[in-house]
């Protein structure tokens, strides 16, 4: 629960999403956390995102250990892009209305233990929904 700075120096540099795959940006986030040790925690939450958006668990695991999931409902995320005044369409605007979430507490520790229920709220066990060798791209 923490990591609200945002650095304009740091931002600047910041890769941009989509322009180059998912691990060549976690690997830029994390030249840069290392770059900018005032913002490191900050910025290694946005390698291990990249790290879990590139599908590689356990590099994003190794490179922060306190990622978090918030589940939201539509009439969130349209409520905060008003407020915020951004397009609710934008990647920014989802991530920025999952991170108020998780900060008022709706947040839950991802990924889930191999042997509790899974994040998603299938029910099931982690190890049979999405962390499952068979899992297809849900
Ligand atoms: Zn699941």
């Amino acid at each position: 629960m923490s990591a609200e700075r945002r650095s304009a120096s740091t931002r600047s540099a910041a890769p941009a999403r989509g322009r180059t795959s998912p691990a060549a940006e976690a690997k830029q986030w994390e030249a840069l956390a290392e770059q900018n040790p005032q913002d490191r925690e900050e910025l290694l939450v946005e390698a291990a995102g990249a790290w879990a958006r590139a599908g590689d668990v356990e590099q994003a695991l190794a490179t922060y250990d306190r990622l978090r999931v918030a589940a939201g409902r539509v009439e969130d995320l349209v409520e905060y892009a008003r407020a915020e005044g951004q397009n609710l369409a934008q990647p920014s605007a989802r991530a920025g209305c999952a991170a108020e979430l998780a900060a008022r507490g709706s947040g839950e520790r991802w990924p889930s233990a191999r042997n509790g229920p899974c994040w998603c709220g299938s029910s099931r066990k982690d190890k049979k929904c999405h962390r499952g060798p068979s899992e297809s791209g849900a």
